[in-house]
Formats: C-alpha cells, sequence, structure tokens
C-alpha cells in the first residue's frame, strides 16, 4: 500500500485577515451606522476597481512617500499578444482612484459631488494590532467646492459619526487640526524648513537625509524621540500664511466653533500623502498606541489637475474601520448581538415539506427564523434555540404536526405561556413574533 502524503492547510497571507462571524457582525453594524450618517448629508455611494495602474499612485500620492516608495504592492501583468505588459498596483489608498474615476466619467462638469466609499486598501507595512496589510476604509470626498464650508461639513460629518458610534471627545477621540496652506507659501516655508534640516543635519538618519530635499515636511512627521527637540523647533508654515490662506482656515474654525467642535491646532500635522493642501486634520485617540490615527483628511485643491482634470477643489477624509472597531472594544462600546426572530425546533423529519413551507410564509412576512439543521434531541434543540438568541421557539412535533399546529414558546419572557398556531396560516400570525 502507498502512503498517502497528508496535504497541509494553507494560510492567509500575513497582514490579510479573514472576518468572520461574530466579528462579521460587528463590521455590518459599523457600516449600517456610517452609511445612516452619510445619507443624511447626501453624501453618494462609489465603487471603483482594487488593481489600477500603478502611475495613478505615483502621479497621485507621491513618489518620496512611505505608500508609495516602500508600501505598495506593484507588479507587472501579464504581457499581452505584443508583449506589452501593463504595470498594476493594489490600491493603498481610494482618493486617487475615484479622482481618475471622476475625470475618466466626466462626472466634475456641471457641479460639485459628495461621494463616499468603503473597501479594502493594501499596503505592505509590519502588521501589528491596528496595522494590517489589508485593510479597510470608509472615505467621504467632496468635489467641486472651494469651502471653506464644505471643510468644516466633513469634519462635522465625522464628528457626527464618532458621537453616534457612541465615541466621547476628548475622552476617547481628539480632533486635530491644521493648514498646509498654498503651494507658493509652502514652498517659502520649504526653503526656511531645508535650511534649518541642514543645520541639524548630524542629527538625520540616511532616509531623512535623503527627503530633506525631496519632501522635507515628511521628515518632521518622524516618530523618533531623538527628533522632537529639532523638529519642534523648526519653523512653522502657519507664520509663512498668507491672507487667503488664513481666510480660508479661520473660515473653516469658526464654523467648528460655532458647531461646539473642540480641536488642537496643531502645526506638525502634514499627512503622509502630498496631495494636501490648505485643511488637513486627523481624529487620534490614546487608546490605541501608536497605531492612533483613526481617521485622517484634509483638501487637495491640486489632484485633480495632476491626474489630467480640470483644476477642481476638494476635500475628503479616510476612516480606518479596523481601527475603529479596535477602538470601540477597547471602550466597551458592542452592537446588540443579532439574533432571529425565531428558532424552528423540529424533532423528527415528518413533516418536514410542511414545516419548510411555514418557514417560508414567516420570511414573507418579513420574520427572520433559523431552522434547526439535521435531527437531534428536543433537549439539544431547545439549548440551541437558546443560544441563538431568538425570542421563540416555534415547536413542530409529531403530536402538533398531526393536528396541523405549530407550538409557539417565548424564550426571553419570564413565565410567559406556550401556545399554539395554525401552520398552514402563518401569514396570520407573523406579526405576533415581530417587536417582541
Ligand atoms: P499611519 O500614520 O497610522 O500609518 P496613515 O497616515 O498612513 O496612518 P492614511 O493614509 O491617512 O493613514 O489612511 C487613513 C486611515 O486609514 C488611517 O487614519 C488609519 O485609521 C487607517 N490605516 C492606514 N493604514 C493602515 C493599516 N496599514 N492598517 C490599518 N489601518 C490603516
Ligand atoms: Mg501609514
Amino acid at each position: 500500500m502507498t502512503e498517502q502524503k497528508k496535504l497541509q492547510p494553507l494560510q492567509a497571507v500575513k497582514g490579510m485577515n479573514d472576518i468572520l462571524p461574530p466579528e462579521s457582525a460587528r463590521w455590518e453594524w459599523l457600516e449600517g451606522k456610517m452609511r445612516s450618517v452619510l445619507q443624511r448629508y447626501g453624501y453618494q455611494n462609489v465603487r471603483t476597481p482594487i488593481v489600477e495602474p500603478t502611475a495613478l499612485f505615483v502621479r497621485g500620492i507621491g513618489e518620496v512617500t512611505d505608500i508609495v516608495e516602500k508600501e505598495m504592492y506593484a507588479f507587472e501583468d501579464r504581457a499581452d499578444k505584443h508583449g506589452q505588459a501593463e504595470h498594476l498596483a493594489l490600491r493603498p489608498e481610494m482618493t486617487a482612484g475615484v479622482v481618475r474615476a471622476m475625470i475618466e466619467h466626466s462626472f466634475l462638469r456641471d457641479s460639485g459631488r459628495r461621494l463616499y466609499y468603503f473597501g479594502p486598501m493594501f499596503r505592505r507595512e509590519k502588521p501589528q494590532k491596528g496595522r494590517y496589510r489589508q485593510f479597510h476604509q470608509m472615505g467621504v470626498e467632496a468635489l467641486g467646492f472651494h469651502g471653506p464650508d464644505v471643510d468644516a461639513e466633513v469634519i462635522l460629518l465625522g464628528s457626527r459619526l464618532l458621537h453616534e458610534l457612541g465615541l466621547k471627545d476628548g475622552e476617547h477621540v481628539r480632533l486635530e487640526l491644521n493648514c498646509l496652506g498654498a503651494p507658493e507659501e509652502r514652498r517659502a516655508h520649504r526653503e526656511a524648513l531645508v535650511a534649518h534640516l541642514e543645520a541639524h543635519k548630524a542629527l538625520l538618519d540616511e532616509d531623512s537625509q535623503r527627503r530633506m530635499y525631496t519632501n522635507p515636511l515628511r521628515v518632521l512627521d518622524t516618530k523618533n524621540p531623538a527628533l522632537q527637540d529639532m523638529a519642534n523647533a523648526a519653523p512653522k508654515l502657519l507664520d509663512f500664511l498668507g491672507e487667503a490662506s488664513l481666510a480660508h482656515f479661520n473660515g473653516v474654525r469658526a464654523i467648528l466653533d460655532a458647531a461646539g467642535i473642540a480641536y488642537t491646532l496643531n502645526p506638525r500635522l502634514v499627512r503622509g500623502l502630498d496631495y494636501y493642501n490648505l485643511t488637513v486634520f486627523e481624529w487620534v485617540t490614546d487608546k490605541l498606541g501608536s497605531q492612533g490615527t483613526v481617521c485622517g483628511g484634509g483638501r487637495y485643491d491640486g489632484l485633480i489637475e495632476q491626474l489630467g482634470g480640470k483644476a477642481t477643489p476638494a476635500v475628503g477624509f479616510g476612516m480606518g474601520m479596523e481601527r475603529m472597531l479596535l477602538l470601540l472594544e477597547e471602550v466597551g462600546v458592542a452592537p446588540a448581538a443579532p439574533a432571529p426572530d425565531a428558532y424552528a425546533v423540529v424533532p423528527s423529519a415528518n413533516g418536514l415539506p410542511q414545516v419548510m413551507v411555514a418557514l417560508e410564509e414567516l420570511r414573507a412576512a418579513g420574520v427572520s427564523v433559523v431552522l434547526h439543521p439535521g435531527q437531534s434531541s428536543m433537549k439539544s434543540q431547545f439549548k440551541k434555540a437558546d443560544a441563538s438568541g431568538a425570542a421563540y421557539a416555534l415547536v413542530f412535533g409529531d403530536d402538533e404536526l398531526a393536528q396541523g399546529l405549530v407550538s409557539i414558546k417565548p424564550l426571553r419572557s419570564e413565565g410567559a405561556a406556550q401556545y399554539t398556531r395554525r401552520m398552514d396560516a402563518a401569514a396570520d400570525w407573523a406579526a405576533e413574533l415581530l417587536n417582541a
């Protein structure tokens, strides 16, 4: 006899997670809460491909960013019959894809657009709690509006969402705000900043020394404790802002102040993508260690032109779904476990066709009812019914079947009596099982 080698099971890619019950119910709950808020602000859903031309992200996010330099899953597709292969990438974020789609379908011609998305993003980072290689974002993009009212609107939307999720401002999350000004102002600031970095060159690691000329703002966006003093003493962009930028920033702040949204000004907040200007903001928490940013966004008036469209103002944010769920768990916010209205206990296979027809009638009437799979003792079926969280057990025993009846046993109300109903008229009593 030949010995068969047992095949080893395969595993998911490192840093890419399966989302399974009961965890998946928390995701659906969170997505539902988000959709409800988005709808109240008039945002519409967009879905773009997960794979895009690599050039979209190089042009959109910027060549000298962590995402493009180190984290992007980029690959060459198979060659076509002419030997040409496309350079493709798994999207590391979705703003660039949304903008590409808006340009491609001429969606920005007549009026502005308020859009939202949900979906997976991919970055080849070191996996840890709150940081994965496939992660999910909910994001909004408001395109075609100069603001500052729209900047404030997306911040208010984020704030309402956090509030409705049970997160308290100041206790669980905090809003940080900055203004990155206009390109000319950034250039003037940048010259002063490069001079400052040159004076402290000896402190900088190899990466930072290279970046101080290509992207000096990013050198300040460091978590290295040895660089904090140097970074704190660096020239501040706020001091380089002209009248128009200051007016925009003050406009955003006036709305937030009037709406009672608390924020701290963080002149060091620059965000990891090149395309931002004017308003940038982050919602941060101290409950998730160094994965403390749950939401980040800002204005990106230059991106649409950068990607080949007509110059169009835009503002948006991306919110990390995994981090939101971790934070909610950390602070003890949990959705009620989803439970069916009823659980069907069927002690023998007799009459299964009629039983299943009755269950179909209940479902048609909006009742959620789970059928006990296969056969087992009444006792074990009742145990399952109880564990399911159902409000009622529907008992289709042989005695009941003989009379064309089903026994309805309330499971959650102490002392409530069991009663019977006609099996072939389920539509007449289905409503009794709802709103239990
Ligand atoms: P970080 O500084 O933590 O790396 P980031 O600035 O790279 O965040 P953004 O590109 O602004 O993040 O993405 C928006 C949000 O998406 C983040 O605030 C975070 O909640 C989430 N996020 C980003 N990268 C990851 C990841 N690798 N795993 C899980 N969530 C992530
Ligand atoms: Mg990052």
